[in-house]
């Protein structure tokens, strides 16, 4: 077996040598157990987080230990009457080949409705249950609502726009690091506009594209996004605030900018509500039961940027940080 170590604690973008790939023996299971065999992990934002040895809501990764995270993976052998060899199951054995968790920490999957089972690590997994929940139940998502979505062409992103239009929202924007990534949301998920971040100011393509206003925000990146939303909201605007991935990197020298305009809050009555998708696992079923069908007819699409092999973990999850996935980034072990 094959793992991927944290061996040292990054300080801004992670470098290949913070990490190191550890072989070790298989393990057999022991009672109530099941060992795993991984087909395809999660690599994903928060896991900078939980790289810095600082108290969050989820604890830091210990060094020269695997790191954890989704991932989905076939099982090799169990000693649970529960769940039997050849069961295709989730899991938060993510960084490494194999590994053996007692079986009520796995979950099994149905990949019967034609589905790739790496599906349920992006739009059927967490990421997707998080678009759903920041859209719906966080913002409070009202038929026509006009939307703007950050970090619209990731796994989150990609889904809550499609969410949005087939809820009939208004108008669905969104803001992304390419052209192509634009090309993608408009020409294939039906976002109304999309826009380049990187070409000019955020505030100024924002307004182009949404000149009625923003009545939701759902918020990957913070920064200068988040002020471009406050700076665009109308009045009563609801912002699901998700995630901040402009800051992920930041060290204490170089902190990138938060919005100078907090004051429009309070003018524009906005709400803006964090939310972590952990406390809302409840919401996987309804959100499965709706969302299923979609993808499986075709309804929502999604896209995955595959990264081969546990070697290439490291390269993917520094890719993914820097923008080179479309949709969910997924290592295939
Ligand atoms: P993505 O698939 O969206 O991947 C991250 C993307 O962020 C990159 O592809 C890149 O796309 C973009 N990005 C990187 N740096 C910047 C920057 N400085 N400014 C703008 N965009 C940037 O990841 P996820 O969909 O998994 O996660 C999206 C967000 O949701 C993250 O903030 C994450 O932390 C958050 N999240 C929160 C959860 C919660 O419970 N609150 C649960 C899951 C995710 P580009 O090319 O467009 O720059």
């Amino acid at each position: 077996a094959r793992e991927v170590h944290l061996v040292r604690r990054p300080s801004g973008m992670p470098d290949p040598d913070d990490f190191a790939l550890v072989d070790r023996d298989l393990e057999a299971p022991g009672e109530g157990e099941v060992l795993v065999a991984n087909h395809h992990f999660s690599v994903d934002p928060y896991m900078r987080g939980r790289m810095n040895d600082v108290p969050s809501y989820v604890p830091p990764f210990a060094l020269d230990a695997p790191m954890d995270g989704r991932a989905v993976g076939e099982v090799l052998a169990s000693r649970s009457d529960g769940v039997a060899v050849g069961d295709l199951v989730t899991s938060n054995l993510a960084w490494r080949t194999h590994g053996v968790v007692p079986a009520k920490h796995v979950q099994k999957v149905d990949a019967s409705e034609g589905v790739s089972p790496s599906a349920f690590l992006g739009v059927l997994g967490v990421p997707g249950l998080t678009a759903w929940v920041g859209l719906l139940d966080k913002a409070s998502f009202r038929e026509g609502d006009a939307v703007f979505v950050s970090g619209a062409a990731g796994a989150v992103g990609s889904l809550v726009g499609q969410l949005a239009k087939l809820k009939s929202a208004s108008r669905v924007v969104g803001s992304a690091g390419s052209a192509e990534k634009v090309r993608w949301l408009t020409e294939e998920l039906g976002y109304d506009a999309a826009f380049n971040y990187k070409d000019a100011p955020v505030v100024d393509q924002l307004r182009e594209v949404i000149p009625d206003g923003v009545d939701v925000y759902f918020d990957n990146v913070g920064a200068d996004h988040l002020e471009a939303a406050i700076a665009c909201a109308n009045d009563f605007a609801r912002v699901a605030a998700c995630g901040a991935i402009a800051h992920y990197n930041d060290t204490d020298d170089d902190p990138t900018p938060g919005p100078r305009n907090l004051f429009q809050i309070v003018k524009k009555r906005l709400s803006i509500q964090g939310f972590i998708v952990t406390d809302s696992m409840d919401r996987m079923r309804p959100f499965l039961s709706e969302v299923t069908p979609w993808v499986a007819e075709g309804r929502v699409k999604f896209a995955e940027t595959v990264v081969e092999g546990i070697d290439r973990a490291v390269e993917g999850f520094r890719g993914m940080l820097r923008g080179e996935n479309t949709g969910k980034m997924i290592i295939k072990v």
